[in-house]
């Protein structure tokens, strides 16, 4: 016998009800960041590995252990994209989008992929809605953004959602500082876990993320980056920080927030759901102003977050958009005429749904108030019009008079 086909481990079917609710997710995404300025873009889904190996940095989880890479037939190492940002970037050196004026602000929504054990919220291919503000290094960007993604997860339903806060300051700030830290847990190494020690030398900053208790206990005596950042920097911080605190958003700042992804200068910043377990994370991001001068484009500043619409909808308490509708039940020889009043409801605006299943009248009469009909129109040699709240039943005299007595009911 074959093997029972399935979805790939990982990976999820959107179902209607699911689906309704992502479409409202992606219009208010695209209703809040297009009155930001935000265009909408788009990047393939697989890229050359290089781009990721350089964009996300070498020695992240991500580049290490969760892509899903493959060569094509001309032995080219291609990889599913597992984030947005460096391909946004790549594109943008690209087109030559410095030329444009600055700063290019765009949104994208689609898949993205990564190769962890799937749990409760974490899948191998996920959804992202993706913003960037590419060009300028002005703090308002970075306050606008965080305040968009804030929208956003409250707007979707997801709030409330616990938003920490921090900055990484320049690279220069932070080679200097991550030298003080390895010298810090070198002192320390027989209390570290093994991974954090494998690791130190590399990206001693993962420490801050450790589950390990010994690990944690050293961590919370260790030196902090936010008091290390030069001037430039901490001013820089302090004006995000301003205008979050003027447009009464509550933030806490947490020293201890590190990215998953090694491109991060200054801002970073992530949302948490207080309603989902391990993995909470709603959205983040933060600024990379290094990233595209590293992806061989001009030196250009960037800002910008990734939200999951899986774990948005697990967070959401809100019920899905239902629409009105109208159904149509059909005499034999009505069916044409049927057909047309679809087509002229539809066109109209009204969603309508005509019997297409060979159901006998009192089965077609069934199947409108399953479906929630507000109207149904039965249509034969005439057109009667039932109001499905009061069961009344009207005769009306041509199609424009059912279209208008079906807009009456449905208000
Ligand atoms: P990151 O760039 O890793 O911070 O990802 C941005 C957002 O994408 C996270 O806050 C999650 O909401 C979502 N996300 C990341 N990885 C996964 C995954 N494996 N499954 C579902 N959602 C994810």
């Amino acid at each position: 016998m074959s093997r029972k086909l399935q979805a790939p481990r990982g990976t999820l079917d959107v179902q209607p009800a699911d689906g309704r609710r992502r479409l409202q997710i992606q219009r208010i995404a695209a209703e809040l960041l297009g009155r930001g300025g935000y265009e909408p873009f788009d990047t393939p889904v697989f890229e050359d590995t290089d781009l990721f190996a350089r964009g996300v940095g070498a020695s992240t989880d991500i580049v290490q252990k969760e892509m899903f890479t493959f060569e094509d037939k001309a032995g080219r190492s291609l990889t599913l994209r597992p984030e947005a940002t460096a391909a946004i970037c790549r594109a943008y050196v690209e087109h030559g989008m410095h030329k444009l004026p600055q700063p290019v602000k765009l949104w994208s929504w689609g898949p993205f992929f990564r190769h962890e054990a799937p749990q409760a919220g974490r899948f191998r291919q996920f959804t992202q809605v993706d913003a960037e503000a590419l060009g300028s290094d002005d703090p308002s960007l970075d306050a606008e953004l965080i305040l968009l993604l804030g929208e956003l997860i409250e707007r979707a339903g997801a709030g409330p959602a616990r938003l920490r806060l921090s900055s990484l300051g320049t690279p220069e700030t932070r080679a200097a500082y991550l030298d003080e830290l390895r010298a810090y847990l070198r002192e320390h190494e027989g209390e570290l876990s093994e991974d954090v020690r494998d690791r130190l030398e590399a990206n001693p900053l993962r420490a801050f993320d450790a589950d390990h208790a010994g690990t944690q206990v050293v961590m919370a005596g260790a030196p902090r980056l936010l008091d290390r950042l030069d001037p430039a920097d901490a001013e820089h911080f302090a004006e995000v920080r301003a205008l979050l605190d003027a447009a009464e958003l509550a933030y806490e700042v947490d020293s201890t927030l590190v990215r998953g992804l090694d491109y991060y200068t200054r801002t970073v910043f992530e949302f948490e759901s207080e309603r989902l377990g391990a993995q909470a994370a709603l959205g983040g991001g933060g600024r990379y102003d290094r990233l595209i001068e590293e992806l061989g484009g001009p030196p250009t500043p960037g800002v910008g977050w990734a939200a999951g619409i899986e774990r948005i909808l697990l967070a959401s308490q809100a019920e899905p958009e239902s629409d009105s509708r109208v159904y149509i039940a059909v005499l034999a020889e009505g069916r044409k005429d049927a057909f047309l009043l679809a087509r002229l409801l539809r066109e109209q605006g009204i969603r309508a749904e005509m019997e297409q299943a060979g159901r006998s009248m009192k089965g077609q009469l069934k199947q409108a108030d399953r479906i929630g009909a507000r109207a149904t129109l039965i249509v034969g040699d005439q057109i009667e019009v039932k109001d499905m709240d009061s069961g009344e039943q009207q005769p009306v005299s041509d199609a424009g008079e059912a279209v208008s007595r079906v807009r009456e009911l449905l208000g």
